[in-house]
């Protein structure tokens, strides 16, 4: 009876060191130095690079590849144990050398890049002298592929690239753009001519025109064609890791509403002692309990089958990590009243972010079309007027299997007649 939710004590021994890590060296340093662990200043970077070695000599680092693919091949059970402590702190992320958009670049190159590409990519962007942005949504097709103008021609040795990409995350700072066409992803280096930042690009995250772009043939990663499948397989994976993250957001949230509640006194009594307050708490405790259970069994199916596999768990978890989201830190801001609407503490960035984790990654719409499509394909419309469970039809069917035994005994025939009646009354 394999049914277990314990954790190997020598794995908890890291949990505690990344809990410890992240509270004693990681939240001070962001707090003094916000934005250090993607610092390319020598003087931060001083400070920074021990503490990253650190991460680095307890085998923690790039925790999110497999063994194969050059990380320390920990599984999705595990990594979902980590990034709950490790969502609780933005910075953590780039300080374990997992952070997004790089992730994803990382995984398709480990998977799909020759020995050539992962030399020139894949080592550089795990060691974080690179970074990557992923240039797939269009400004006027979204993140529907089936809508994608931006295409590469072959033209001798190179390939030439047109069209236009909106809301490419770090695409103003990055040294490689992964740019998804309509005929496969394609890796940009920066400086490429023809690559225009175009003006009011939100800050963040670019629109950008690319026009008679020019790489080389083996700028190509994958196969031609092949940009959907890589674009499922690098989405994917972030998505369940949003997720990971989002229950340390949750239980943060909570911890704060909960400590808030007890602290304060509002219309003659703490605030923990009004029932409405109890309410919330009671229904955020068990909705947090929901989706980590929704994602860590998630995560299990992943280990033991593959991404592809998970799919339809993987996009529930995606809109579910997005509401509780929403739910818990909307309660928790509202239990710290006044303070809760403002920056001083993190439940404002966290409310900010909700509505974000609705839209990235594909909108929650999408992805619950997506889990009622596959969920659907396991059933069948049922034959004639009645469903399966209409309980007349049943019963006709079951007396059939007893028919020959009230055929031999009266008494029993008439009790069960009797037993019919009363049931039939009962439902009215
Ligand atoms: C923080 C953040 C970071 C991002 N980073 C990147 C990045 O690095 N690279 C990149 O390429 N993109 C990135 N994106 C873009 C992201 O992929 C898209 O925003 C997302 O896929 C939705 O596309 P859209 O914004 O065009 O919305 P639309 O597709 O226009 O959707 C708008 C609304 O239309 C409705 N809708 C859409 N489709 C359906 C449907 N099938 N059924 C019912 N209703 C529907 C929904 O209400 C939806 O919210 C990022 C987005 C965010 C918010």
């Amino acid at each position: 009876m394999a049914w277990d939710f314990s954790t190997e004590p020598e794995f908890q021994e890291q949990l505690d060191w990344v809990a410890r890590f992240c509270e004693e060296e990681l939240e001070p340093l962001e707090l003094v130095f916000p934005g250090a662990s993607r610092s390319r200043d020598p003087k931060i970077k001083a400070i920074v690079d021990p503490l990253k070695q650190q991460v680095k000599d307890r085998g923690l680092w790039a925790l999110f590849l497999d063994e194969d693919l050059g990380g320390p091949g920990f599984g999705q059970v595990k990594l979902a144990l980590l990034n709950e402590i490790l969502g609780k702190y933005p910075s953590a992320p780039a300080m374990f050398g997992t952070a997004a958009p790089d992730t994803g670049n990382m995984e398709l190159v480990a998977a799909y890049g020759t020995e050539e590409q992962k030399e020139k990519w894949l080592y550089p962007l795990m060691n974080q002298e690179l970074r990557s942005a992923y240039s797939m949504t269009e400004p006027q097709g979204g993140s529907d592929p089936d809508l994608f103008v931006t295409t590469a021609v072959r033209d001798g040795d190179e390939w030439v690239i047109n069209g236009e990409k909106w809301f490419t995350s770090a695409g103003a700072f990055a040294d490689l753009i992964f740019l998804m066409c309509k005929n496969g992803i394609f890796v940009i280096p920066k400086g490429t001519p023809g690559v225009e930042i175009m003006p009011n690009s939100p800050i963040a995250h670019s629109h950008i025109r690319y026009t008679d772009v020019r790489v080389p043939l083996d700028h190509l990663l994958g196969p031609e064609n092949g940009g959907k499948v890589l674009a499922q397989r690098r989405l994917g994976g972030g998505r369940i890791h949003h997720a990971m993250r989002a229950i340390a957001q949750c239980h943060r949230a909570f911890d704060m509403m909960c400590e808030r509640a007890l602290s304060r006194e509002a219309h003659g009594k703490v605030v923990a002692e009004h029932q409405m307050v109890q309410e919330a708490i009671a229904d955020c405790y068990a909705e947090i309990k929901m989706l980590r259970l929704l994602i860590l069994e998630t995560a299990w199916v992943i280990d033991n089958s593959s991404t592809q596999e998970a799919r339809t768990q993987i996009a529930a978890t995606k809109y579910t990590a997005a509401k509780v989201l929403r739910d818990v830190a909307y309660k928790a801001m509202h239990v710290l009243g006044s303070l809760g609407t403002t920056n001083l503490t993190p439940l404002k960035a966290m409310w900010d972010g909700a509505p974000t984790m609705s839209v990235m990654d594909g909108v929650d719409e999408v992805h619950k079309v997506t889990v009622a499509r596959n969920v659907l394909k396991g059933y069948r419309p049922h034959e004639g007027l009645w469903p399966t469970e209409y309980i007349p039809a049943k019963a006709e069917k079951a007396r059939e299997k007893f028919q020959p035994l009230l055929d031999s005994d009266p008494e029993l025939k008439e009790m069960a007649e009797k037993m019919a009646r009363r049931q039939a009354f009962v439902r009215g």
